[in-house]
């Protein structure tokens, strides 16, 4: 049985093992310090996790090095590598709800699309970088007759991946399954947020056969266990996802150590622009309205400003309104809950305070604005509409990260890509219209890493996903990730 009463039932009778995971074991910090670890659903405690610092940094590098230097990962044929990768990404789909529950337990996202998405997009990235890692041949570059050159790709060495909490368990697996995939060690720092799926991985990865010291997560704050990553001089590159301001301390901390190699993800304020001949209004409605309010707008490429040309402006409002209520939060450990709770009460002021801006700047509101108590606890915001937004106005410009859409007007489409560029992001855009020609003019025209047209939802492991500007300057995600994680080595061989 998969309803609520049951999913309650395993939540209570989950064992939550918060210890560090190095070299293949469970431990807790050098210093035992631990931080206290409540689920957003409704407050409780779900048991201490190791405050990982600077020491056990030290530690998990070391062990992460000497794994890497003697071979037994990064010298294992590719094809054997790559059983191991599945194996992984079988145990976790047979591990399925115990992850989905953790995942909902730890950041308040809905069971059903921890189960649909995270889970299921985790193991599937799992699998996939496993697969395609026995099928990337080197080179031979046309040097003349009397020498040869190969090109070849090796692992970088030590990569320290640090996630953030909004999809805790998909985020990390963009990150270890390529650089794990090419034969790196890895050291893995989930967010404080939410650290639980990150560390149940490591040991699925050991079940799978990846051998101990291979694969290191060391849950733990970001000033302190983050920045000893960033700063060590024996990681090698660094895959970080999170905020714009943090990214930036990344790249500065990269540089000032061992020049490691620095790939961030970041933020985004996505622009949704729907053309008043778009091919099929009610699919633009559901998938703007869809898209703002999954994962409680807790997404980087969330489409968090729509342009809406003018004359379209009050069916597409209408039409959106509508969809609303079917976004009300609820208990995320019931199947049938779509918007479930926001991380955390700090998360929770930031969204709040967003929403009294706009409302202070003379944004119109049309829908929500106000937190939603529900009889569990916890802390929950109804899905939010403005209309009559300003370009200058903070609900905007900056990144709200929850279930708060801005809608612009136009009646120019120039000044509207104009607009959707004005900002120091570029994840994600979307154009809808009937019109081709417009279509590709315009997505050329918009400074971002994904251009959606006619759609915006649409997902996939193939293809690269990653920011112009300000939203970082790596891709995860598809073949183009290998690059991130792998040197390229050029052998001359005289003949
Ligand atoms: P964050 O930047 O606060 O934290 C991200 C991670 O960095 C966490 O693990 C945190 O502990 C760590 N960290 C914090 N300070 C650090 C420091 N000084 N040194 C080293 N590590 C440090 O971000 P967040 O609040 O966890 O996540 C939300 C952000 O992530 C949003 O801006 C969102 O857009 C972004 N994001 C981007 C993508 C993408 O692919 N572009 C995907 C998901 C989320």
């Amino acid at each position: 049985m998969n309803d609520i009463a049951s999913w309650h039932a395993r939540a209570g009778a989950l064992t939550i093992d918060g210890r560090a995971f190095i070299g293949g074991a469970r431990t807790w910090s050098r210093t035992r310090q631990q931080f206290d670890n409540r689920s957003p659903i409704d407050g409780r405690e779900l048991g201490p996790v190791a405050r990982c610092g600077a020491e056990d940094v030290d530690a998990a590098v070391a062990i992460a090095r000497a794994a890497f230097d003697d071979g037994r990962w990064a010298g294992m044929a590719p094809a054997r590598r790559k059983r191991i990768l599945v194996t992984f990404a079988d145990l976790m789909v047979q591990y399925r709800d115990e992850l989905a529950l953790l995942e909902t337990l730890d950041m308040g996202k809905p069971i059903k699309y921890s189960l649909a998405v995270d889970v299921a997009g985790a193991a599937n990235c799992i699998r996939w970088y496993g697969e395609a890692i026995d099928k990337v041949y080197g080179e031979i570059a046309p040097t003349g007759s009397d020498s040869l050159a190969l090109i070849t790709r090796e692992p970088v060495g030590v990569v320290a991946a640090i996630v953030p909490w909004n999809y805790p368990m998909l985020m990390a697996s963009w990150k270890i399954a390529p650089a794990l995939a090419a034969g790196n060690s890895v050291v893995l720092k989930p967010s404080e947020k939410s650290p639980l799926t990150a560390l149940r991985l490591a040991e699925l990865a050991l079940e799978a056969g990846i051998p101990p010291g291979v694969f290191n997560v060391l849950p733990g704050f970001g000033n302190e266990a983050g920045s000893a990553l960033a700063l060590h001089m024996d990681v090698d590159c660094i895959g970080f996802t999170g905020s714009t301001r943090v990214g930036r301390q990344i790249l500065q901390m990269a540089g000032q150590s061992n020049l490691k190699r620095a790939w961030t993800e970041l933020g985004g304020k996505s622009a949704n622009i729907v053309c008043a001949d778009c091919p099929d209004l009610d699919a633009a409605v559901a998938a703007s309205i869809g898209s703002i309010f999954f994962n409680q707008g807790e997404s980087c490429n969330a489409p968090s400003r729509l342009f809406v040309e003018e004359s379209v402006r009050e069916r597409f409002i209408e039409k959106a309104l509508a969809l609303v209520p079917a976004f009300a939060p609820g208990d995320p450990l019931d199947p049938d809950t779509v918007m479930g709770a926001i991380v955390d009460d700090v998360q929770l002021a930031t969204v709040m305070k967003y929403i009294g801006e706009g409302q202070a700047a003379g944004a119109r509101l049309l829908a929500g604005g106000e937190r939603v108590r529900l009889d569990t606890g916890g802390y929950y915001v109804a899905p939010t509409i403005f209309d009559n937004v300003d370009s200058s106005m903070s609900i905007a410009r900056e990144e709200i990260f929850g279930p708060v859409l801005s809608v612009l007007s136009f009646t120019s489409l120039d000044e509207a890509v104009r607009q959707a560029n004005a900002t120091q992001y570029g994840l994600h855009a979307a154009v809808w219209t009937s019109d081709l020609s417009k279509a590709i003019r315009t997505s050329r025209a918009l400074r971002a890493g994904t251009v959606h047209v006619n759609q915006y939802d649409n997902d996939d492991i193939t293809v690269p996903f990653g920011g112009y500007k300000q939203s970082g300057n790596g891709r995860d995600k598809s073949l183009h990730a290998f690059d991130k994680y792998t040197e390229l080595k050029t052998t001359w061989i005289q003949i």
